[in-house]
């Protein structure tokens, strides 16, 4: 359903719609895949998971990071949180933006907040880092960063998108880093990436196999794709790959009784956890990758309270989400 993908990639690309979101607070269904805007709230989140035996990767959430000054406090507000999460003892690690430290204007900034980051986290059990992927035009900084990062530090790593045609050479080229695997939640051009989900779904299938046999380091299969999951299940047992070497993880709030199911059979787990003002781009981004999330959106819209709060983000969203809820419908027939 590209139309639907372009639309709501647009809307997560909008700067004053997530501004205006960003005063307003996570609602529009965002509540229940955002865990909080406090500290306090992520670390019930993520005591509770743990509780449950599933580790975390926490993403303070922030995009459109344009100033020095916004670089700087997003960097500090990781540290924050870093610092939270060793203080009680949490089983977790970060995932990171770059552009939230500063690469879309100044490189050299966004690798001396990482680099800052990295220098505590060893400090902090040897906290992991993981560098998210994101748009395609960012992904050079990505590597060149990294390439700087990894002799000095082990504790750092980044994602392979399968969409990108450029996946495999980067396997190849990071066998030693803790990688994760997705299928990509952007929108690229078809010089750069697989554009249909059967294109992308076999390549994922193929990397995670490929990475899973040549990785050093371990490997974090993340998809809610339940058959691919069962596919990769019976890869790992039929190619006796060790259970250190590889773990599951899924987005905060989707397909959570598919996790627990997946933990309680003895795998690793990991949990994404989103927090922070900042929701709108990702939750939009989560409505790009599957439409039928739209029912979160629908079913907070339909509280009395949540009526009151409803001003331009919702109004805008809600027309274009009926819109293409009506346009889904239509491309199925
Ligand atoms: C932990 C994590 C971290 C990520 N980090 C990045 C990143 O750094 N960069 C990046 O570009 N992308 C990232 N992504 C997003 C990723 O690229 C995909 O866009 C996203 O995961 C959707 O693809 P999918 O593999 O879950 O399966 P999809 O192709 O979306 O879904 C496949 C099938 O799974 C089932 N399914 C999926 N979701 C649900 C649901 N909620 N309920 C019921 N059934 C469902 C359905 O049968 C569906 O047809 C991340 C994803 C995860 C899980």
């Amino acid at each position: 359903m590209p139309i639907v993908k372009d639309f709501f990639i647009g809307l997560s690309n909008s700067t004053i719609l997530n501004e205006t979101a960003k005063e307003i607070g996570p609602l529009l269904g965002a509540k229940k895949v955002v865990a909080g805007n406090t500290i306090e709230s992520l670390i019930e989140t993520t005591e509770r998971l743990n509780n449950k035996g599933i580790t975390v990767t926490v993403d303070c959430l922030g995009e459109f990071v344009l100033t020095t000054g916004e670089a700087i406090k997003a960097k500090d507000q990781i540290l924050e949180v870093m610092y939270a999460m060793y203080n009680h003892n949490l089983d977790g690690h970060m995932s990171i933006k770059l552009s939230q430290l500063g690469s879309e204007f100044d490189l050299e900034l966004a690798y001396q907040n990482l680099r800052e980051i990295l220098l505590k986290a060893n400090e902090f059990n040897n906290m992991h880092i993981n560098i998210d992927t994101e748009k395609y035009d960012s992904l050079f900084d990505i590597t060149q960063v990294l390439d700087r990062l990894k002799g000095e530090f082990k504790n750092v790593g980044t994602v392979i998108q399968a969409y990108l045609y450029k996946a495999d050479a980067l396997i190849e080229k990071y066998p030693e880093l803790r990688l994760r695997m997705v299928k990509g939640a952007y929108k690229e051009a078809e010089n750069i990436a697989y554009q249909t989900k059967e294109e992308i779904d076999e390549n994922y299938i193929r990397l995670i196999e490929k990475r899973l046999l040549t990785a050093k380091n371990v490997t974090s299969i993340a998809t809610h794709d339940d058959k691919i999951i069962t596919q990769i299940k019976q890869f790992i047992k039929d190619n006796n790959i060790e259970k250190d070497r590889y773990e599951f993880q899924m987005l905060y709030g989707f397909r959570s009784e598919l996790a627990e199911e997946i933990k309680n059979e003895g795998y690793n787990f990991c949990i994404y956890v989103p927090f922070g003002d900042d929701w709108f781009s990702y939750f939009m981004r989560r409505l790009a990758e599957r439409p039928q999330n739209l029912n979160l959106m629908f079913k907070e819209l339909t509280k009395p309270q949540s009526l009151k709060r409803i001003g331009i983000v919702a109004s805008g969203v809600t027309t274009v989400g009926v819109a293409s809820t009506y346009l889904v419908k239509a491309l199925r027939k």
